[in-house]
């Protein structure tokens, strides 16, 4: 059945968005527009106003200056509760907005935007209202003072102004992941998102208002990385950056934030192995691997990219994950029948179709998909390569694709050792029906997250990040508020 937009969606898109500073939302020139294009289709389906360095800059300072103000840091923990909880409410009921958005500006699939991505969203906010009336500090007795009657604690402050750069694989996920904390410290905020994918950033930011967030305390500036981003990250008046994508950019903004020792959270990029024993119940991790790599067309920073399967199953398992990647449905989003969808852009499709070729000539052999699909958008076929090597680039780089690498291995020790032979360390799952040996398995993983017959499952409770070079720090649970609190100590002496 023909999908139907929600007036909301169809209102929201056709009208110039503007952007959103000191809770004003502004425009600029034509000449600054940014396109959206829907990937499903290469169809420019909205338009964004882009901000330029000005704008950039007059939305740190609307921060800066709400931070300073305390206008929202000074809201007592239950008010910030409240006020958290009811984005929550609002992201719920404009869930149908919000799915419609990803699915059009991100070439989501509708059922996993309205069943996944939103709620996730809500919950982000939901569990941090949460933790808003429980950030405390400790008190401690204290030794360096002799006997002198001394009373010490301390206590958590919010870090100050949050600079927040956002992918475009994740973006409505990634925007709540990164604001309901940074609020629930008292933190005030500048968020970019990624220029292929502003809308649903946009329309939370309306939500935001709505739900009555102080103006100033969360600025949106959609704009390209090197003009708004590099603006953010070099701001001497933005004391944190939070940021998800590419180890390259990530290094670079280590760089940028260099002047004023800016903290840094960074969510980077992966590798991640899936390791299969032999007593696994093939059916399910089938299925379960592919799930792994192929979900958001593997443009995930989680996705299971290589495939280690032990050796006595390697060919039965094989042939079952090929059979069951050329059945998967691709096409556009909001056709219930479609099991992936494309990939973000033209750009993005002939860099993983460049990968692909690249393993081709090095040797490595295309079993299932591997090439694109002859229509409108940027859809290619679930990809699975096998006749690997380690060293190939197909095997180190990230691809964020539907691309899997498949090889065999004969003995633990040895595919614990290869699993880790990367620089990036972010996750990894292990497949099997021996418990014990799964988490020997995962001990020895250097990674920060890791599944049991499963891959890829998140949740707020969960710390997210990364070993190695897949980043600095942890999103979800008290870790990920953490991350937007200094930390004060307070010595008293009470004989004074
Ligand atoms: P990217 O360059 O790392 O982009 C992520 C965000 O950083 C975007 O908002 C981007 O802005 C911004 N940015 C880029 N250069 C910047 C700079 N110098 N200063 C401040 N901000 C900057 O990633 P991408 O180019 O979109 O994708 C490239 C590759 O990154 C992908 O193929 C994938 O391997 C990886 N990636 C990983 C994740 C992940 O979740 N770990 C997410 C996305 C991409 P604009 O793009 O708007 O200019
Ligand atoms: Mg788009």
């Amino acid at each position: 059945m023909t999908h139907v937009h929600s007036t909301a969606t169809r209102k929201f898109t056709s009208e110039t968005r503007p952007f959103l500073i000191c809770g004003e939302w502004r425009s600029t020139p034509v000449s600054q527009a940014i396109p959206c294009i829907d990937p499903a289709t290469g169809n420019n389906i909205a338009t964004v106003c882009g901000a330029s360095r000005d704008d950039a800059t007059a939305a740190i300072e609307a921060a800066r200056r709400s931070f300073d103000e305390r206008s929202w840091q000074d809201k007592t923990p239950a008010e910030k509760a409240k006020i958290l909880w009811k984005v929550a409410d609002l992201i719920e009921e404009h869930a149908d907005v919000l799915a419609e958005l990803e699915v059009l500006d991100g070439g989501k699939l509708f059922d996993a935007a309205k069943n996944g991505e939103v709620p996730m969203a809500a919950e982000s906010f939901r569990y941090y209202a949460g933790w808003t009336t429980k950030l405390e500090g400790k008190t401690s007795r204290i030794s360096s003072a002799g006997n002198a009657p001394f009373h010490c604690y301390t206590e958590y402050e919010p870090v100050g102004v949050v600079g927040m750069i956002l992918p475009w694989n994740g973006p409505l996920v990634m925007a709540a992941w990164k604001l309901a904390p940074a609020l629930a410290a008292g933190c005030s905020c500048v968020v970019k998102p990624a220029e292929q994918t502003c809308l649903s950033t946009l329309y939370l930011g309306e939500l935001l208002m709505l739900a009555g967030v102080p103006a100033g305390v969360v600025n949106i500036v959609p704009g390209s990385g090197s003009v708004v981003g590099a603006a953010i990250s070099e701001s001497p008046l933005v004391d944190k950056i939070s940021f998800t994508g590419s180890t390259a950019t990530g290094k670079q903004l280590l760089e940028a934030a260099k002047g004023n020792l800016k903290k840094l959270t960074l969510e980077l990029g992966g590798k991640s192995p899936a390791i299969v024993l032999a007593d696994c119940d093939m059916d399910k991790t089938v299925e379960g691997v592919a799930a792994g790599i192929f979900s958001g067309a593997g443009q995930v920073c989680v996705a299971g990219s290589r495939l280690y399967v032990e050796r006595p199953i390697y060919d039965e398992f094989v042939q079952k994950l090929v059979q069951h990647t050329n059945n998967i449905q691709v096409g556009e989003g909001f056709d219930e029948a479609n099991e992936m969808g494309p990939l973000i852009s033209e750009t993005h499709l002939q860099s993983v179709l460049g990968f692909i070729q690249e393993a081709e000539k090095s040797g490595a052999c295309v079993a299932a998909g591997g090439t694109r699909i002859k229509r409108d958008g940027f859809f290619m076929r679930p990809t699975v390569l096998v006749d690997v090597d380690d060293k190939m680039l197909i095997a180190t780089e990230e691809v964020f694709g539907p691309v899997l690498v498949v090889q065999a291995f004969d003995d633990l020790e040895d595919v614990i050792s290869r699993a880790n032979a990367s620089d990036y360390g972010l996750a990894a799952s292990v497949w099997t029906s021996n418990v014990g040996k799964a988490h020997q398995i995962i001990r020895q993983i250097r990674a920060g997250i890791s599944w049991v017959n499963c891959h890829g499952l998140p949740d707020m409770a969960m710390p997210f990040g990364g070993f190695k070079q897949s980043g600095w720090g942890r999103e979800a649970g008290l870790e990920g508020l953490l991350q937007y609190c200094e930390m004060r100590s307070v010595l008293v002496n009470i004989a004074h």
